[in-house]
C-alpha cells in the first residue's frame, strides 16, 4: 500500500529531521507548509483525484533542534550506537553483552568511552585484556553517540526511495540498514 511509505522530511537547512507517513507529508504540502523535493512517480490516489507521492519533502521553515539533548548512558543506547553488532568479530546474531574495553578490573571506565558491544565468545575470550593485548583491534573507536542518529532508522521503502534518501542522510544510518 502506498499509504504505508514513509517519506523523509528535510528541515529548511535540508538537514534530514525524521521520517513521517506518506499522508502527512501529502498534508504538508498541499498545505505549503512543506515542499515536495524528490518524487520518483508514484501516485497517491484517493476517490476523487490523484497526487504524487513524494519521496523527500522540504519543511518551508526552520525547526530548531535541541542539540545539548544527550543520550542516556544505557545498555539500549550503546546496543543502538553499535548497531546491536560485535565491535570484535562483526557478528551480530548472538545474544549481546557489554564489554568493557580496558577491563573495569584494570581501572576501565563504565562510560561511553570506554564500552562497547561484544558477543559472548568474544566478551569471554577477551576476558581480562585489552583489545591490543588480544590482538583484535575494535570495529570502530567507541565515542559519545548523537542524540539525534541513534533514534534515525531508515523505513523500508521502495527501492528508489531509498536510493534518493541515500543522498540526504549519512553514511552511518545506512550502515544499519539491510539492503537485500
Ligand atoms: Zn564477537
Amino acid at each position: 500500500m502506498l499509504t504505508s511509505f514513509k517519506i523523509l522530511v528535510l528541515n529548511y537547512s535540508y538537514e534530514p529531521l525524521q521520517f513521517c507517513s506518506a499522508k502527512r507529508a501529502v498534508v504538508m504540502v498541499l498545505s505549503g507548509r512543506a515542499e515536495q523535493i524528490e518524487c520518483d512517480g508514484f501516485q497517491i490516489r484517493t476517490p476523487s483525484s490523484s497526487y504524487p507521492l513524494p519521496a523527500v519533502i522540504r519543511i518551508l521553515k526552520m525547526v530548531k533542534r535541541n542539540r545539548r539533548h544527550q543520550v542516556a548512558f544505557s545498555k539500549k543506547n550503546i546496543l543502538r550506537r553499535d548497531n546491536y553488532t560485535c565491535q570484535y568479530c562483526g557478528i551480530s546474531k548472538h545474544p549481546m553483552t557489554v564489554d568493557h574495553v580496558l577491563p573495569k578490573s584494570r581501572g576501565g571506565k563504565t562510560d561511553w568511552e570506554n564500552v562497547v558491544v561484544a558477543c559472548k565468545p568474544c566478551n569471554l575470550k577477551k576476558s581480562n585484556r585489552t583489545p591490543a593485548e588480544m590482538g583484535i583491534p575494535l570495529l570502530s573507536r567507541p565515542s559519545r553517540p548523537d542524540m539525534h542518529w541513534i533514534h534515525f532508522a531508515v523505513p523500508k521503502g521502495p527501492e528508489s526511495h531509498v536510493r534518493i534518501w541515500k543522498k540526504y542522510l549519512p553514511k552511518k544510518v545506512f550502515n544499519r540498514y539491510a539492503f537485500n
